[in-house]
């Protein structure tokens, strides 16, 4: 789950991590009084979505920008209106862009260098491990590809947690030393602390900065939680923002499916993540291109293959459905009913194909072909993904 960024610094603030004073706000009328909450002097208005890349993003109706630094405090309503309720495009977003619901205003700072530092939970060690650059303010993925020797990282053994001569390490590798050493310090100590007992799977700052007076200060920050973990932070789902997810994907969780919208055009229902990339990859293999990612999950009733069609369906670019399930706790006759009963639920206009393959199997093809439905049924999973990319083919022919 991800969070916005001034949500994330006011985490910050509790963890002792320094960042510029600021005020979110939602509506227009409340614009006057969060700019006058702020120190006199230049502010900086800031567009707040779940993407990076907004300060070079541009908004659909062609204003540029969608962090604005301005050196007084007058433009600052006039700017914030521009973004509020527009629709902004960075290239995080994609192009139908993420309509801006709430802007923060914050004092602005005076930057001496950016840097950037990140906590990631590291796959291939199994733990955290922190990302720390000179290079700030820019992608680190395009400073990892062309100045790798610029980036510090330092892997973090959980079972003991960040250690000084760690902290040390990142500090070093910043350029740090005398006090800024000693805000470092804090700095990675509050992080870390957070990135646990949140359980986090990334924060980062880009940029850190440095102001001319030496102080070490976050101006950006991204926060992204282990859902696995988020029962255990009622405070934090509290900060969830439905605006900001696709309400497919909203209504599939609450029936516990696990689908995640793509841009092809061939729904997959499979159960088993596993299964349901191999049938991804098969489809793609075949020369079509998936709709969705859907696991429907080892113990799918009839209730939730409905809601699966339905969110399906709901899909404008869906043109053709395969159903690929192993019957293994799940018996196949269970599926094929749970496939029939929301074939008649729900009206399906597009051509549909399944494969069944496990315990009753023939049982389940069997109601599949009386059920007088427009189903096609497949043997293997190769010759399901054929036939489907083929009736689609042939639908729009
Ligand atoms: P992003 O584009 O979504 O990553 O948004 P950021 O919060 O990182 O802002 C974009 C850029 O605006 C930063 O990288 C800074 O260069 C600049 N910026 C943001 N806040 C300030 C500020 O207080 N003072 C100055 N001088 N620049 C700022
Ligand atoms: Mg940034």
């Amino acid at each position: 789950m991800n969070i916005h960024e001034y949500q994330a610094k006011e985490l910050f603030e509790q963890y002792g991590v320094p960042v510029p004073a600021g005020k979110a706000v939602q509506n227009e009328a409340d614009f006057a009084s969060a700019i006058d909450s702020l120190p006199d002097g230049a502010v900086v208005v800031k567009s707040q979505i779940h993407a990076g890349g907004r300060g070079k993003g541009t908004f659909t109706d062609g204003f540029q920008g969608g962090v604005k630094v301005l050196e007084s405090k007058d433009q600052a309503a006039g700017i914030a209106a521009k973004m509020l309720n527009n629709i902004l495009v960075t290239h995080q977003t994609g192009p139908e862009g993420r309509k801006v619901q709430t802007v923060y205003f914050t004092e602005a700072s005076d930057i001496e260098k950016e840097y950037y530092l990140a906590i990631l939970m590291d796959r291939a060690t199994g733990g955290p491990v922190i990302i720390a650059s000179t290079e700030g303010g820019v992608d680190i993925e395009e400073v990892a590809a062309s100045t790798p020797e610029k980036i510090t990282t330092v892997k973090i053994d959980p079972a003991i947690g960040l250690q000084a001569y760690q902290m040390r390490e990142v500090a070093f590798g910043l350029g740090f030393s005398g006090d800024q050493l000693k805000q470092m310090g804090k700095i990675l100590s509050g992080l870390y602390k957070m990135f646990w007992e949140k359980d986090c799977n990334m924060v980062e700052i880009n940029p850190l900065i440095t102001t001319p007076e030496g102080q070490i200060m976050a101006l950006d920050a991204k926060v992204n939680f282990d859902s696995n973990g988020i029962f255990r932070h009622p405070d934090i789902l509290d900060l969830r923002d439905l605006n900001e997810e696709d309400p497919k994907e909203i209504e599939a969780s609450k029936f516990s499916l696990s689908y995640i919208a793509l841009d092809g055009n061939i729904a997959c229902m499979v159960n088993g993540a596993g299964l349901a990339m191999a049938t991804m990859d098969i489809i793609h293999h075949f020369g079509g291109e998936p709709a969705n990612f859907l696991d429907v999950g080892g113990g799918a009733t009839e209730e939730n293959v409905t809601a699966a069609f339905r969110i399906i369906l709901s899909d404008p670019n869906v043109e053709g459905i395969l159903v690929n399930i192993f019957g293994g706790i799940m018996k196949c006759d269970v599926i094929a009913r749970g496939v029939i009963a929301a074939a008649k639920n729900v009206e399906i206009k597009v051509p549909l194909v399944v494969r069944l393959e496990g315990t009753n199997v023939e049982e389940g093809k069997r109601l599949l072909n009386e059920s007088g439905l427009a189903i096609t049924s497949a043997d293997s999973l190769s010759d399901a993904a054929q036939k489907i990319v083929k009736e689609v083919e042939a639908a729009k022919s």
